[in-house]
């Protein structure tokens, strides 16, 4: 066995038998900000074989704050978080094999990236997403592990579908975005990223082992800054449930489909092509620089015009900052872009 893994190996709940375990695994990270750079680093960290890491953003300054292992360069270059992290990943861990996947992670592409994997991790930051997740694998049978921060409060739960309740079974409805918190009013934390990461992570280490019967089997509850902690049994799966009892997948239905989304404190909207497409940015470029600045890279393209800021990836999805409008964004986007 590998030196690089010996404390975690003399740790009587892995063991040599579950470092094996791990290096043959492959964990899906949706989303990959504060708790998805945590999750990415742990993992590979502790020797999870395959690590896919979907995001839809690019690095930028306001992230470094808690958005581990992405640096100021990361920043300044505007490096997609995907890549970003693959890049970091592969100087902490080389044996680790990372699949970044610079993407929007929507009904046409989540039932691919949760398929093959042993468990799912959630670092995104929208219930929309977590119920999507929650569809794909509760009808793929893989595990996955709910986790979200806002402010000095976080949450998580495990799910294992079929044998636990599921997202569903415990939040019918997305808690209403009117009165709850959302990174738009009260920003967030460090401290309670580092508490719902690594409980996640902790979790995600004895599924992967097999040590199943040492998992919290709780919705857990903190507020590092109130000094509360709670477990609450949240009961076995409902029947009822429309995605666990019953096997209703609305989320993954095509026509469930939405092109445009405000991004979450970001005075931003993403709007994503209705068709699959791939764009040459030299044309673009080429077209856009006589109306404002134009700059790209390998992955992204940057176009600046009065207030307005498109960012475009190469499948021609957008993100567009200077409005939290979808109208405005979808005008700009049809505008410059093209539909
Ligand atoms: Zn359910």
């Amino acid at each position: 066995m590998n030196e690089r893994y010996s404390r975690q190996v003399l740790f009587n709940g892995i063991g040599a038998e579950g470092q094996r375990r791990l290096l043959e695994s492959r964990v899906l990270i949706v989303g990959c900000g504060a708790l998805g750079t945590a999750h990415a680093e742990s993992l590979a960290r502790a020797g999870v074989g395959r690590l896919r890491i979907a995001d839809r953003d690019f690095v930028e300054a306001s992230n470094l704050q808690r958005q581990t292992m992405f640096t100021e360069r990361d920043a300044s270059e505007r490096l997609p978080k995907a890549i970003a992290a693959a890049n970091h990943i592969r100087e902490i861990n080389g044996e680790v094999e990372v699949e970044p996947e610079i993407t929007d992670v929507n009904h046409s592409n989540i039932e691919r990236l949760v398929q093959d994997c042993n468990v799912v991790m959630d670092g995104t930051d929208n219930f929309a997403t977590r119920y999507l997740i929650n569809d794909a694998c509760v009808k793929h049978q893989v595990d996955w592990i709910y986790g979200a921060a806002v402010g000095s409060y976080g949450v998580t739960m495990t799910i294992q579908p079929h044998q636990t309740p599921c997202l569903r079974c415990v939040f019918e409805e997305a808690p209403p975005a009117a009165g709850a918190p959302t990174c738009d009013t009260a920003g967030v934390i460090m401290p309670i990223i580092s508490v719902v990461s690594a409980v996640q992570v902790a979790e995600a280490l004895k599924l992967l082992t097999g040590q199943n019967d040492n998992l919290h089997r709780s919705l857990m509850q903190f507020d590092v800054w109130r000094n509360e902690w709670r477990k609450i049994n949240p009961g076995p799966p409902s029947p009822e449930c429309p995605t666990c009892g019953l096997g209703n997948f609305a989320t993954l239905d095509p026509a469930s489909g939405d092109f445009a989304a405000v991004l979450c404190g970001r005075n931003a909207v993403q709007i994503s092509p209705a068709q699959a497409t791939r764009l040459n940015f030299e044309e673009l470029a080429e077209r856009l620089q006589v109306i404002g600045e134009v700059k790209f890279n390998d992955y992204l393209l940057r176009f600046q015009t009065g207030d307005f800021e498109l960012t475009v990836f190469q499948d021609a999805r957008s993100i567009i900052r200077g409005t939290s409008e979808i109208k405005t964004a979808r005008s700009l986007y049809a505008k410059y872009i093209g539909n």
